[in-house]
């Protein structure tokens, strides 16, 4: 029989899954994972944790080496292996690898490629792109410094729990990353200085839940500087940097972390002459089939459907990288079977979880701002209720926002702050978004009741009783 041979690109969440799920579907089919950095299948959720020390071995967040996919998976996993183009008329990808590919590869600090580089071409019948995100880089002088460094895979991880040598950090942006990243460098006693370019709320939230957050960065002993756009990285005569400039003023500086957002690698996908999608992802329909029949894509390098919004969205997130790429997997291996029995992408929820020292942090659905671009007339109610019953020792206080459309009361999205309680109620309204409820029916919730746990009226269902008071 000819074997059927499926190539995909890039071998972290969405890739690993997507080839997991082919050689599952069809135990005959030659996968092959062209990865171009030194690891596959690394948490990167948990670097944070990891640069940190509170968790001690880094390889436990490494969940397949090439090694066990090969020989558990069946699955050909190539490390420093770059695919630099791909030629969809004729099926096949061109490929650089070799010693020069992988730590230098795709980073800013512009080592370049090495000379042991060699170049090849291999032919594939389906292809999946999961080539992922890279950091979204400011357009600032001093960007190549020693000690500027990013935070997007494992190597930057490693790279990052490595510089023991540091004290005064430059954090900049204040998104996920940043804000893990800050609590990360205080446990290690750094000084840490974070710039966010504008002087709006963290993570689009309410301003009254965003100051919460704010008020446990200054409390942990962070410097925010809000309206504080970088301007310039400082460096000495030997190339390492030793400050920076933002908003008018001058930081001291041994290490800057720059976090300021991240983009799709898309550029084979665009040079090959598929269809991009929103902010440059690669588009891509429920199947996630690209425009060319046969190639799939998933995770981070593609669009995805909101699904309260239903607009195409860029959002990064492990989730939704790793079923996509479950969803690929499938779907390519159905397509090479002559099968046409697709398996549908659900779309995001643009859910976030995070941890900023003592407190949970969480969004889901639509912010306000979202929400009024995407035309609803919208409504905003937050509450503070007790995490316990208040006859229970302990607790705390927890804040619920909730975003409504106003005419109809439906709920739009959810916003959750507080020590306790946080994320158990964050996916009570995840779920409450996914069955499109409104306040009402959200109201009437039979939610659970421990005095340990919550209080009778559980905080979610207050927030839903007084916003319904406003509608
Ligand atoms: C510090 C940090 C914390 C995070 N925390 C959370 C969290 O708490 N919750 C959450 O939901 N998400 C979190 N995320 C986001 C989550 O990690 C990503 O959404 C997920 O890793 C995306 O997986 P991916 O496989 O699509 O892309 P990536 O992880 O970007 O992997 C893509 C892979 O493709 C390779 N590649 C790219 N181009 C090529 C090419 N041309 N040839 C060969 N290989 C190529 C890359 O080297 C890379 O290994 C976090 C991310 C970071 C960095």
């Amino acid at each position: 029989m000819n074997r059927k041979r499926l190539i995909i690109i890039g071998g972290d969440a969405a890739g690993m899954s997507a080839a997991s799920q082919a050689k599952k579907r069809n135990k005959d089919l030659d996968v092959l994972v062209l990865e171009r950095g030194d690891y596959i299948s690394y948490a990167a959720c948990g670097m944070p944790y990891m640069v940190s020390g509170v968790i001690k071995d880094p390889d436990s967040l490494l969940i397949l080496t090439p090694e066990k996919a090969r020989a558990n998976r069946g699955i050909d996993v190539r490390t420093r292996h770059e695919v630099v183009s791909v030629d969809l008329k004729n099926c096949s990808v061109t490929v650089k690898a070799g010693k020069g590919i992988g730590k230098a590869m795709g980073k800013m600090m512009g080592k370049g490629q090495g000379d042991e580089a060699r170049t090849f071409e291999e032919h594939y019948d389906g292809l999946v792109f999961a080539t992922g995100a890279r950091p979204r880089l400011p357009a600032a002088k001093g960007i190549n410094l020693e000690g500027v460094m990013v935070l997007r895979d494992f190597a930057d991880g490693l790279a990052l729990k490595d510089r023991r040598d540091v004290k005064d950090v430059v954090i900049v942006g204040a998104g996920l990353v940043g804000l893990e990243m800050a609590e990360s460098f205080r446990r290690l006693e750094r000084n840490v200085t974070m710039l966010k370019r504008s002087d709006g709320p963290l993570l689009d939230m309410d301003p009254a839940l965003s100051e919460l957050v704010e008020q446990e960065l200054v409390r942990n002993g962070c410097v925010l500087l809000k309206g504080s756009p970088l301007e310039e990285m400082v460096g000495d005569d030997s190339g390492k940097v030793v400050a920076v400039r933002a908003g008018g003023e001058t930081r001291r500086a041994d290490l800057v972390l720059l976090a300021t957002g991240v983009a799709p690698n898309s550029e084979p996908a665009r040079e090959a002459g598929l269809k991009l999608g929103v902010k440059d992802t690669i588009a891509v329909n429920e199947h996630l089939a690209t425009s060319h029949t046969g190639v799939f894509a998933a995770g981070d390098c593609v669009s995805q459907i909101h699904r309260v919004s239903h607009k195409e969205v860029f959002v990064s997130q492990a989730l939704a990288a790793n079923r996509s790429g479950k969803i690929a997997g499938a779907n390519v291996a159905e397509y090479l079977s002559g099968g046409n029995q697709f398996s549908t992408h659900p779309g995001t929820m643009a859910t976030v979880l995070t941890k900023v020292f003592d407190l949970q942090v969480g969004t889901c659905g639509l912010t306000v701002n979202e929400a009024k671009a995407a035309g609803f007339e919208t409504g905003f109610t937050w509450i503070k209720q007790h995490s316990r019953s208040h006859y229970y020792p302990g607790g705390s206080p927890l804040f619920v926002g909730l975003v409504y459309e106003r005419k109809t009361g439906r709920l739009l999205g959810g916003q959750i702050v507080g020590k306790e309680g946080g994320a158990k109620r964050l996916d009570v309204l995840v779920t409450a978004l996914s069955a499109k409820m409104d306040l009402e029916t959200l109201s009437r919730l039979d939610l659970s009741y421990c005095p340990p746990y919550s209080p009778p009226w559980d905080p979610v269902l207050i927030a839903a009783s007084i916003a319904l008071k406003s509608i």
